[in-house]
């Protein structure tokens, strides 16, 4: 089976060791410079990236089982490095009649057309994420434009550089948009008077600032009438978030569960113990997709002011920079993780003037020792049969020759030490010979 977590990209877990993410290892994953501007919303124009050659092309194999061991997905054999390549993500809430039919007519459009990535479709509506060379991958956001039901769509677009971030092309029917204990099918997600009230970034940035200047005046950590929500996982509030949000205590959001369980007051879920009329909840998520599917949940809970951030995070730092955003942002791609300056460079310049750096490297800590991490991006276990995804400092790097734990470092099939934001490649690459012993970093 495989899930669907995140609305993005499932991604599995250890249910033992929470802090602790797998994730495969059959990538290279190279330095991600930042872009040139794009505009990634009502306007499809486009700015042809940076592109660096000579590098290998990214061959994701992105994990598809959420709470499982990691599943390795085929490698691309394609080579289009010299492709100006996008990441596309867009999703939208609109009864389809005959999704199959739609399906159909979707791959019609794609034949011939170099996408991969996940795309899907089902009587709720379409989630996508994909990469291809601009060309392609925007070709089919206008071609999908042209239907009145997805005509308003709000698309975020990010450079690749390195080829493609997914394997291959997924795109089917598929019952859940989102993979959520307890499904989703029955949830009123088409009509958006359920959901939550989407804020503009501007609008959710004057909130915000709201909040924390009442903060500052009252000497308390947040102002009680607000709580912040990062809807999204532990693993990806440690490399990045909105100043004042909690670390969610979730390991992968289909377990989400804060709000639902009123008799008793867990101390790891924000929302418990709320004046549910008068509380105004503010939440966020990558793209956007978590908050609308997890906003309806919460509605049904009796939560009365509950506000998200349209086009989550991404859009954001598009539109705003990174005011008030601390740290790296998440993706579940072979980027992994993307410097608010992917976005919008010229705003990360401004906002470094005005804030203390320090405030933005210290949020991370390492997962072996504990100490503080500043290169915000997550590392694979160097045995291959561990494969965690984890955040490691440079001495546990050394100390652990790129592996989680001790255990892992006595392990038959070891990998090199990956310097950078490299991903390791196939594990054949490695087999016949001896490099862990001979590496240092
Ligand atoms: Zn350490
Ligand atoms: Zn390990």
């Amino acid at each position: 089976m495989e899930a669907y977590c995140c609305g993005i990209i499932s991604f599995a877990r250890i249910p033992a060791i929470p802090k602790r993410i797998h994730f495969p290892s059959d990538s290279n994953h190279h330095h991600f410079y930042p872009s040139r501007k794009y505009s990634t919303t009502s306007r499809l124009t486009y700015v042809k990236p940076l592109v660096f050659r000579g590098q290998p092309q990214p061959n994701t194999g992105l994990s598809s089982q959420c709470g499982n061991r990691t599943e390795l997905l085929p490698a691309s054999d394609d080579d289009n490095g010299d492709l100006d390549f996008i990441v596309v993500n867009f999703y939208s809430f609109n009864f389809i009649k005959d999704p199959e039919e739609e399906v159909a007519k979707h791959l019609s459009f794609l034949e011939g057309r170099d996408i991969h990535g996940r795309i899907y479709l089902n009587e709720q509506g379409i989630n996508a994420q994909y990469s291809g060379p601009s060309k392609d991958a925007l070709a089919y956001v206008e071609w999908l434009r042209e239907d009145d039901r997805f005509s308003d769509i709000l698309v975020q677009i990010s450079p690749a550089l390195n080829g493609h971030a997914f394997p291959k092309l997924k795109l089917r029917y598929k019952p859940s948009l989102v993979q959520l204990e307890g499904g989703i099918s029955h949830l009123p997600l088409i009509d958006p008077s359920k959901r939550a009230t989407p804020l503009a970034p501007s609008e959710w940035r004057k909130k915000l600032e709201a909040v924390h200047e009442l903060d500052d005046a009252s000497n308390s950590t947040f102002d009680k009438n607000y709580v912040l929500l990062d809807v999204r996982n532990g693993y990806e509030w440690d490399i990045g978030h909105f100043e004042g949000a909690r670390r969610p205590d979730v390991d992968c959001f289909r377990s989400t569960s804060f709000g639902l369980s009123p008799e008793e007051v867990t101390a790891s879920d924000p929302l418990a113990n709320i004046d549910k009329e008068k509380t105004n909840i503010l939440m966020y998520c990558t793209g956007g997709i978590r908050c609308d599917v997890y906003s309806t949940i919460l509605r049904q809970q009796g939560f009365q002011n509950l506000y998200t951030l349209k086009g989550g995070v991404s859009h954001y730092l598009e539109k705003e920079g990174p005011q008030k955003w601390i740290g790296n942002l998440f993706v579940f791609d072979s980027r992994l993780s993307l410097p608010p300056s992917t976005y919008k460079k010229e705003a990360v310049k401004e906002a470094s003037k005005t804030r203390p750096t320090s405030k933005s490297n210290l949020l991370a800590s390492c997962y072996i020792c504990g100490s503080p991490v500043t290169e915000l991006r997550h590392r694979n276990c160097a045995n291959i049969d561990c494969n965690l995804l984890f955040l490691c400092c440079i001495d546990c790097v050394k100390d652990f020759r790129g592996c989680c734990s001790l255990n892992c470092t006595t392990a038959p099939r070891l990998r090199p030490v990956l310097l950078g934001h490299q991903r390791y490649e196939k594990w054949h690459i490695y087999r016949d010979s001896n490099m862990q012993t001979e590496l240092t970093v």
